[in-house]
């Protein structure tokens, strides 16, 4: 409601008319291929595995990304995660159903937000975003895991790591063919972790799918 409420400007540049004008829009940092066929990493030639993820347990088929984590993604993620900014979840839900084809999936899932989070927040970023992209791709969208514990842990790789590791739970059956929607991929331990969960409810293959993915030199 509060959005209706506040005058639109672009939250990258702050021109007048949209939350996300077209200019930044379009500036967004494009993924482009070839890309590592398991988690997405831009690569110099197509591989399997690339170096940012090979030798990693791995729970995810593949993980596809619809920008790079930039300033400006960034000021769009914190935007409608931290201000509640819901006309932006619709944004980056267009981009992301603009850059990436629809996953072959039997539903859409997301990554829960933990409870301290969600209270605090009102709502999960994550699911907001797979709501609608649900609604681009006419899938349906079926929340099946839960945080068992504490909450997404920001820092070093091998911490979050452990962190992420056993923190979901799920709370139904999940399809064969499911897709994990996030707002940004950053070491793929949350990814990988939720993916467990699912594969143990019954996902033969999970597809991780985010609004951005950081990029790292590899
Ligand atoms: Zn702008
Ligand atoms: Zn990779």
């Amino acid at each position: 409601m509060l959005d209706l409420l506040l005058p639109q400007r672009c939250v990258v540049c702050d021109a007048g008319g949209n939350q996300l004008c077209t200019g930044c829009r379009e500036d967004l940092p494009r993924i482009e291929p070839p890309l590592c066929a398991r988690c997405g990493a831009p690569v110099v030639w197509p591989v399997e595995r690339c170096r940012e993820c090979a030798g990693r347990r791995i729970a995810f088929a593949q993980a596809r990304a619809a920008v790079g984590y930039d300033a400006a993604a960034r000021c769009i993620v914190l935007s409608w995660k931290e201000r509640g900014l819901r006309r932006l979840a619709a944004e980056a839900a267009a981009v992301v159903a603009e850059r990436l084809p629809p996953p072959d999936v039997d539903a859409l899932t997301f990554v829960p937000a933990d409870r301290t989070r969600r209270l605090a927040r009102g709502h999960n970023p994550a699911e907001r975003l797979a709501r609608e992209l649900a609604h681009h791709w006419e899938l349906p969208c079926e929340p099946l895991l839960e945080r068992v514990r504490g909450g997404r842990q920001r820092g070093a790789t091998r911490d979050e790591r452990r962190s992420v590791r056993g923190a979901f739970r799920a709370t139904s059956p999940s399809p064969r063919r499911i897709a994990l929607v996030d707002d940004v991929y950053t070491t793929g331990a949350t990814a990988s972790a939720a993916s467990t969960t699912l594969r143990a409810a019954g996902a033969r293959s999970v597809e991780v799918v985010t609004f951005a993915r950081a990029l790292r030199r590899v």
